[in-house]
């Protein structure tokens, strides 16, 4: 045997990170292995909890109001799992509430670095605007797409794009940031646009975020940035600067800092699509997180099988680009994702979680291993539902071990956390890192319970 541990976690995204450092944090030793980067580097690191509840036509402004409707209205849904103590109860929504609050206030503690602190908390949602000038509810943001103090009435904000970055179109921004007026009628009075040269990075068009967030991070980039952004708050008497997110990869906090002090303005990110800068920096600094508490983390390593000896899982095999090991493990956590990531696979066969083989359900916890693949890859025009592909994933217990069809876990020692779960529709909830943290956080200390529990 090449590793004996106590834990391995399977993926390396928010789920994965979090489970392996809380068991580290509670004294075990940990090997996780991460064959990519998955969801967590492409989404836009703001981290949504719940935004809409089912049948809702608005916005949630108190995600703790969403979480108590929530464990009401959808008992397989992974939060209301959070609220059963054992099998077969009803979900507790105060439990529910008091977990999602745990695991978030834990991130909030830990995160610093690349990602610097993270703003917001479970009582109310974040109105974030993005590049599209249009907003969404989220719970936490990275600090450098956070306004202490919102555009007041009498404030101008300025929308600035960069010569070169074809993802932002500012002027679109400023007419849907002003038919939408995020911050309500007592936002600023005036929203303007302009173009940013900081064209010195030598490659004058088709830039991506992370180019220009890259150049950034150096001086010249800097001082090219905050000269553009100067002029500019000259010309037009702007308060506020919202920029796409480019103010660094490794630097961004202390850079906006810099920005703030030589132009004078406020100047913040707005949330962008992928490939996101603020998503890789919420990587990079779980990563460091996990690294922190001594978790050996073996990146590029892809788990190919994982033996089980009667109710147990005891091997794991990987590979990487030069060697193949064998690990031993106490037990184990699945957070590999869902369909970006390689966690589950769809084709013409159906969709089926790619390591394991492990039952596959709908988010009635119906097997979709019977219905027609079609069912679940058909297209349904603008479904206030959203589509069924996104609800697939494993069927879980309260403990989150992944289940069989009678409900008896797969093996005693076998978590699963994250999007790999069945029972919720991220993109239409709002709910996709939310879940992916408390999950991970459940699964985490429950792998920890387990493993210092046969010690
Ligand atoms: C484009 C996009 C934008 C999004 N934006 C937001 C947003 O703004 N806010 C929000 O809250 N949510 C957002 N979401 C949803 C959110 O990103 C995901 O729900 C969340 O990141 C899932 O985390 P995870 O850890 O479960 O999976 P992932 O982050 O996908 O991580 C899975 C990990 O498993 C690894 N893996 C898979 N199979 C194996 C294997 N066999 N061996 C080793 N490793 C393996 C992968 O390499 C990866 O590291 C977005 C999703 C997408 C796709």
């Amino acid at each position: 045997m090449d590793i004996e541990t106590d834990l391995v976690v399977i993926g390396g995204g928010m789920a994965g990170l979090v489970a392996g450092s809380v068991a580290a944090e509670a004294g075990l030793d940990v090997v996780l292995l991460r064959k990519g980067h998955g969801a967590t580097a492409q989404s836009s690191g703001a981290i949504d909890i719940i935004g809409y509840v089912p049948g809702a036509t608005a916005y949630l402004m108190n995600p703790v109001e969403g979480l108590h409707a929530l464990s009401a209205m959808c008992p397989f849904h992974p939060y209301s799992a959070l609220g059963r103590s054992q099998e077969g109860v009803p979900s507790d929504p105060g439990r529910v509430v008091s977990r999602v609050h745990s695991s978030v206030q834990w991130l909030k503690d830990k995160s610093s670095g690349s990602c610097g602190a993270l703003k917001g908390d479970l009582e109310e949602n974040i109105q974030a605007v993005s590049l599209l000038g249009t907003s969404k509810p989220t719970c936490l943001i990275q600090e450098t797409m956070w306004n202490d103090t919102p555009p007041s009435h009498d404030s101008v904000i300025l929308f600035a794009g960069l010569r070169g970055l074809p993802d932002f179109n500012p002027s679109s921004a400023v007419k849907a940031f002003m038919a939408n007026r995020p911050y309500g009628e007592e936002g600023p009075r005036k929203a303007v646009s302009c173009i940013l040269d900081v064209s010195s990075s030598g490659k004058p068009f088709n830039l991506s975020q992370i180019e220009i967030a890259q150049f950034v991070d150096h001086d010249a980039g800097l001082s090219a940035l905050a000269n553009s952004i100067g002029g500019q708050v000259l010309k037009t008497g702007a308060d506020y600067v919202a920029v796409p997110p480019i103010l660094g990869v490794e630097r961004a906090r202390e850079n906006r800092r810099q920005l703030e002090e030589m132009t004078g303005a406020t100047v913040f990110e707005l949330t962008a699509f992928p490939p996101s800068v603020p998503g890789l920096r919420l990587q990079t600094s779980l990563e460091a997180v996990f690294r922190k508490a001594d978790g050996r983390l073996l990146a590029g390593h892809e788990a190919t099988e994982v033996r089980q000896a009667g109710d147990l899982v005891q091997v794991i095999a990987a590979r990487a680009p030069r060697r193949t090991i064998e690990i031993r493990s106490t037990a184990v956590v699945l957070a590999s994702g869902k369909f970006l990531a390689g966690g589950l696979v769809g084709d013409e066969r159906g969709v089926r979680e790619s390591l394991m083989g492990l039952p596959i359900v709908d988010s009635d916890l119906i097997p979709t291993g019977d219905s027609r693949p079609q069912r679940l890859t058909g297209v349904i025009p603008l479904s206030p539902e959203g589509h069924p592909l996104f609800g697939v994933g494993l069927a879980f217990d309260s403990s989150f071990h992944p289940v069989a069809a009678d409900g008896s876990p797969i093996a005693q020692n076998l978590f699963a956390a994250g999007s790999v779960l069945a029972g919720y529709n991220y993109a239409v909830e709002k709910s996709g890192l939310g879940v992916a943290l408390a999950t991970g956080f459940a699964a985490g200390a429950n792998a920890a319970a387990y493993v210092k529990g046969v010690q």
